[in-house]
Parts: C-alpha cells; sequence; structure tokens
C-alpha cells in the first residue's frame, strides 16, 4: 500500500472511529451473537489477490460490530473501565509507524529513555516515595511499562522468590538445599485480591496463603502477623506479600501502613496492587489510603484501567531495580551494545523479550490532559457513581454491600437468595441495553456498578437506573 492509499485508507478509519465513539450511546452494549457467530461470515481460506481497503471497510460493522462488546459505551458498567482517549489512540498510531522493538536501549534509544522520564512523571503524579523514582533514588529504584497487572504481580512474586532463595542460601541452614527453601516458601494476599495473585502462585510453583479480610475487606497486620508466624512455625518460609488498594470485588483497601510494619519486621517482600485504584492518587483525597507505601518494595497500577491511556499500559516501581535485574539476567553477546550498563535495558525487566514503545501514550495523555484534566476525570466519574449510589439507598429494595469509595457501587436485591439475585442480573443483561457482572462476597451474590466510559455522564447513571428498577418492577420485586 502506497502513501496516498493509506492517507484515505487511515482517514476513513479516522471517521469511522471518531462516528463509531460519537454514537456508540445507540448501540446495544451486549452483542447478541453466538459462540462460533464469525467464521460462516468469512472465506475459509485468505484471499490469493490482494482486495481493495474498501472492501475491509465495508466487513467491521458486517463482520465486527455485532460481535463487539462495548467497553467504551456508557451504558457498559461491568469490570472495570478500559481507557480510552483520542491522545493515546494517535500515540499508538506513531508507535505502530515506528515499530521498534525496544528490549536494550540501542534497539531505540528514545524508547528507553521516554519511558523512564514518563515512569518518573507518573510516580510524582501518584506521589511515590522518592526510592522508586529514577532520578531522586539515583537509579537505585525506577519504573517500567509492563502489559498488565498480572504480569506484574508473577514478575515481582518471582523477584522476591529470587532474594528469599539467596537470603537462605547465604544464611544456610542444615539440610536447605535450593529445592528444599523452594518447596518452603509462602506467600501471601487478601482473599479479595485479584485471581491473578493466586494465579502468580500456581505458575511460579509456590503456596499462596489468600488472609481473612474483616468486616470491611480489608487485609489487617494482625492476621496476617498471625498467619507468617504459623507458617514459620511449621518450617515454611514467608517471602511475599501482596496488598491490594481496590479490590475487582468492591474496590476495598488493605491496611497497607500495618501490613508494611509486619513485611518489614519479618523480611518480607511487600508488593502493592493498585491496578484499578492507583489512578485516583494523583488526586490528594484518595492519597491517604496509600498510606505505609514507603514499605513497599514494588508498586503498581494500571493507566489502561482509569488515566485515559488505552490499553496495554500497566505501570510498575520496583525499590531496587538490581534485584529483578540479577534475577532473570541471560547476557548473549549478540544483545549487548556499546552503552551497556549506562542506561536500563527493559529486556531485563520483564517476561517477554520484545516491548512496544508505550510510553508515547503517556506522554501525549499526560500532555493533552495535564494533571488537573485528569483529576477531573478521576473526580467526575467518583461523582457519578455517588449519584447511582444515593439512588440505591432511596429504593427501599435494594442495599449497598461495600463503601462506595471511587468509581464501583456494589449492590443487591435486600432480602433475597443469591438465585433469586442472579436472575436478576440475568434479565438486566438479557434486555442488553447496560451492561453489569456479579460477584460474590462472603457467600453473597453481588451486582456491580462501575463507572466506565469516558462519555458516561448523569444521564447515563438515572438511564441505568430506571433500566435496573424496570426490571424489578417487571419481576415483581
Ligand atoms: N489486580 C486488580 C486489583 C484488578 O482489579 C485487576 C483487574 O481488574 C487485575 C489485577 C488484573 O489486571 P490486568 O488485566 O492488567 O492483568
Amino acid at each position: 500500500m502506497d502513501s496516498e492509499t493509506f492517507l484515505k485508507f487511515g482517514e476513513a478509519m479516522l471517521k469511522y472511529i471518531t462516528e463509531y465513539t460519537d454514537n456508540i450511546r445507540e448501540r446495544r452494549v451486549l452483542p447478541t451473537v453466538s459462540p462460533g457467530y464469525l467464521r460462516p461470515l468469512i472465506p475459509s481460506s485468505p484471499p490469493d489477490e490482494g482486495e481493495p481497503w474498501q472492501n475491509i471497510m465495508a466487513d467491521i460493522e458486517r463482520v465486527i460490530m455485532p460481535g463487539v462488546t462495548h467497553w467504551n459505551s456508557p451504558h457498559f458498567h461491568a469490570y472495570y473501565p478500559t481507557a480510552n482517549s483520542y491522545p493515546a489512540l494517535v500515540a499508538d498510531m506513531l508507535s505502530s509507524a515506528i515499530g521498534c522493538v525496544g528490549f536494550t536501549w540501542i534497539a531505540s534509544p528514545s524508547c528507553t529513555e521516554l519511558e523512564i522520564v514518563m515512569m518518573d512523571w507518573l510516580g510524582k503524579m501518584v506521589h511515590l516515595p522518592d526510592k522508586f523514582l529514577t532520578v531522586e533514588s539515583r537509579g537505585v529504584g525506577g519504573g517500567m511499562i509492563q502489559g498488565t497487572a498480572s504480569e506484574a504481580n508473577l514478575l515481582t512474586l518471582l523477584t522476591a522468590r529470587t532474594r528469599m532463595v539467596k537470603y537462605c542460601k547465604n544464611n544456610r541452614k542444615p539440610g536447605y538445599d535450593e529445592t528444599t527453601i523452594l518447596g518452603r516458601l509462602v506467600a501471601y494476599a487478601s482473599d479479595q485480591a485479584h485471581s491473578s495473585v493466586e494465579r502468580a502462585g500456581l505458575l511460579a510453583g509456590v503456596k499462596m496463603n489468600l488472609i481473612k479480610t474483616d468486616d470491611i475487606l480489608e487485609m489487617r497486620g494482625d492476621a496476617l502477623k498471625f498467619a507468617i508466624r504459623r507458617d514459620k512455625a511449621k518450617g515454611l518460609i514467608p517471602f511475599y506479600v501482596v496488598a491490594t488498594l481496590g479490590s475487582t470485588n468492591t474496590c476495598a483497601f488493605d491496611k497497607l501502613s500495618e501490613i508494611g510494619e509486619v513485611c518489614a519486621e519479618e523480611g518480607v517482600w511487600l508488593h502493592v496492587d493498585a491496578a484499578y485504584a492507583g489512578s485516583a492518587f494523583i488526586c490528594e483525597e484518595f492519597r491517604h489510603l496509600m498510606n505505609g507505601v514507603e514499605f513497599a518494595d514494588s508498586f503498581n497500577f494500571n493507566p489502561h484501567k482509569w488515566l485515559l491511556v488505552n490499553f496495554d499500559c500497566s505501570a510498575l516501581w520496583i525499590a531496587n531495580s538490581k534485584e529483578i535485574v540479577d534475577s532473570f539476567n541471560v547476557d548473549p553477546p549478540c544483545l549487548r551494545h556499546a552503552s551497556n550498563g549506562l542506561i536500563q535495558d527493559f529486556r531485563h525487566r520483564e517476561i517477554p523479550f520484545g516491548r512496544r514503545f508505550r510510553s508515547l501514550k503517556l506522554w501525549f495523555v499526560m500532555r493533552i490532559y495535564g494533571l488537573k484534566g485528569l483529576q477531573e476525570h478521576i473526580r467526575g466519574q467518583t461523582k457519578l457513581a455517588h449519584e447511582f449510589e444515593k439512588l440505591v439507598e432511596k429504593d427501599a429494595r435494594f442495599e449497598l454491600v461495600a463503601p462506595v469509595v471511587m468509581g464501583l457501587v456494589c449492590f443487591r436485591m435486600k432480602d433475597k437468595t443469591n438465585e433469586e439475585n442472579g436472575k436478576f442480573l440475568n434479565a438486566i443483561n438479557g434486555r442488553g441495553k447496560i451492561h453489569l457482572v456479579s460477584s460474590h462476597l462472603h457467600g453473597k451474590y453481588i451486582i456491580r456498578f462501575a463507572v466506565c466510559s469516558t462519555a458516561t455522564a448523569s444521564k447515563d447513571v438515572a438511564f441505568a437506573w430506571k433500566e435496573i428498577a424496570d426490571v424489578a418492577d417487571q419481576l415483581g420485586v
């Protein structure tokens, strides 16, 4: 394809994207297709001859859109948001055009260097301690972009595992060879931690102990300390704790300051998973929720959830980068370069080898919106969640099941069984006007309402509530 055709194709696509975005409210948020819907719509083999781009444009509505769940619709209230903004889309275009694979500094210096600076910008925005910032820590700590929070959970767990194995070997007790140490390692997280935390334990082959949370769903220091002491008495080796700030179920916050003290006392790695809530720490009124962050060895949140940076962009900071670099260091001669050791080579700090130029998205978004614009976004969405909360409170048929802190409201039908609540949610989703998902909280079926789209406005909250109330009326609740 030559540049002239690309321009035409690109213009048509930009037009399509803006129309899609502007009119997304009119689309059915959840598709009605059944599994296997797509195969009959396209040929079973690729074309022998190239086709005009117009054919592809025509197929988007016919083939793709019927099977799209519209995550950016203001009627989408499921899971947590997936961030979306035009500046990030434009940055992704440039990233694709440059198309570098920035595994080492020399593989594309600007790819590495912009990421280092952007991670410092972002770290300052959420007021991370200096030890996490490259300049302030004189290169001891620093940030990097990962694909997802799940990768950050696994990567930090693996790094903590290496740290503890080394420690045990250097302070060798009789009979403690590597296999014995590995078999005794135990990690901890709250029973509200994201499933990727438990999965990180499975992938790394270590035990994961899920600590029971208190009645407001926080993991507390005492409960953690008790579990660690009990496990030590059994001969196990505690090595890693994940504190969740903003749980997936209800946006609950572990008591980081208490947990941090326990980790420091017990010599255990503390990782903070703030996948969703981390973005809100750019606003001072939420920052008390990260008290205790000074104890953390690593901290992660997803700008791709709530900070207008399109997927994928998960920000991970490590207090001592050397630990991660040394943990997984494989150094074939072909990857060395004249500036080796003078600056980060990100290949040492991630699971994949290749990496895209994702910091462009951060740069564009932070510059176009500025701190104030991003704060406005977080505050606006939180306000909408409180509007929904008030509607739940006013209707005696429903009850809130967790405090509303940010953009998530969890509720259920009062005095109804889990099965009845499940049927109720199925009926709501079945009508296709809004989309919500459920969760389970201490054996109770709950319904989650998240403010997701950047376009969500008060009228969409009112629309969603009317839909919920209509279904309840229809079911005779
Ligand atoms: N951690 C928490 C607290 C989450 O809420 C989520 C997803 O919602 C994740 C981790 C996983 O995020 P990712 O899709 O970036 O792996």
